[in-house]
């Protein structure tokens, strides 16, 4: 975002901002007062009074009055308060009569901020009220209007599709969250039911279509995608069951058809899904679906029953009962059937 400078000159830093200052957030302030920021600025730098902060912003335009390398007099909270020493002060115009410029105003410093933590790597928690350090009721009209809605504006303009708030952590506005052991200690995610979520099972394949309702139960070594608010909105339209996700900081998905493979040989039990690869047919009986993958991924049979041979460099793809109904519904003679771990992918 723009910002015009109308630093204070260094002759007066002795009055304004005498420390270095290494910053670790943002403090927020109400002018109390119906001057524009270019004006709060130009009065701040010109009078010999201590009081002094960071930026001015208003409905138009932000303001500098103190490079962030140097400390101001914000905070209330004295020469060593963590408040006049750590933080950034912000001052949002227009709060003595408040109305439109005012609400834009606060929707500027909202974007401000956001670009801000963004830039330097900070969360939401590194944003205070003066409040917070000396017990005014400062931002006055910001806290009249609603602290936690000022919070949600600023985490709004920093959100982004896709990326992770966290895991197993308490889900707020927007965020996006992946839950291992959920909260609730009896294996659900203990999310209210105000965003949609997905169950993915350990191998990263999408169980359900995304849900709108909260505390789902968490797969045995899989775990729970949910998204409230745009990441709600963003899992809704982006995932689908039988993707495959798996995570850094964001979301990756492939889409498509997967699913885990139960094992490999052995003894098909049910509603499993097997992949036979050693001997010269697969090692099952005649209640199944089957299909034979040649050494390029093509399916060249599909069958019900057991023993189906295993071509050459290929496997069998076996699967009873439901896995049975899976491979009868999503595949066929043609497709190709690609193996990715302890996943089958169908193209
Ligand atoms: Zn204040």
């Amino acid at each position: 975002m723009e910002v015009v400078k109308n630093l204070v000159t260094p002759d007066k830093y002795h009055i304004k901002c005498p420390y270095n200052m290494e910053a670790e957030g943002y403090c927020v302030h109400n002018t109390a007062n119906d001057a524009s920021a270019r004006n709060e600025v130009a009065y701040m730098i010109r009078n010999d009074l201590q009081t002094s902060y960071h930026y001015a912003i208003d409905d138009k335009e932000v303001v500098q009055g103190i490079s962030e390398d140097r400390n101001g007099w914000h905070a209330g909270d004295g020469a060593n308060g963590r408040g006049n020493r750590k933080y950034i002060g912000i001052e949002i115009c227009y709060s003595l009569s408040g109305g439109d410029r005012f609400i834009a105003a606060e929707k500027r410093a909202a974007k401000f901020i956001a670009e801000g933590l963004k830039a330097k790597g900070w969360g939401i928690d590194c944003v205070k009220k003066h409040q917070d350090f000396d017990k005014k009721y400062c931002p006055h009209r910001t806290l009249d209007m609603g602290w936690q809605r000022f919070l949600s504006m600023i985490k709004a303009e920093m959100y982004i599709p896709g990326e992770l708030s966290g895991a197993d952590i308490p889900r707020g506005t927007d965020d996006l969250v992946l839950y291992f052991k959920g909260l609730s200690r009896n294996g659900r995610t203990g999310t209210n039911q105000w965003g949609y979520e997905v169950a993915i099972d350990k191998n990263g394949v999408v169980l359900e279509d995304p849900h709108y309702s909260g505390n789902t139960k968490i797969p045995d070594g899989g775990k729970v995608l949910s998204g409230h608010g745009k990441a709600g909105a963003w899992i809704k339209a982006n995932i689908k069951k039988g993707y495959h996700v798996w995570f850094d900081v964001s979301a990756h998905i492939t889409k498509g058809i997967h699913r885990s493979v139960s094992h490999f040989n052995g003894i098909r039990g049910a509603d499993e899904l097997v992949i036979y690869n050693k001997g010269s047919a697969s090692n099952t009986n005649m209640w199944g679906w089957e299909v034979a993958v040649n050494a390029k991924g093509h399916v060249t049979k599909k069958r019900y029953g057991g023993k189906t041979p295993i071509p050459d460099g290929g496997f069998v793809l076996s699967g009873h009962g439901e896995a049975a109904s899976w491979i009868n519904k999503n595949v066929k003679v043609g497709d190709t059937v690609k193996l990715v771990g302890n996943v089958i992918r169908i193209t």
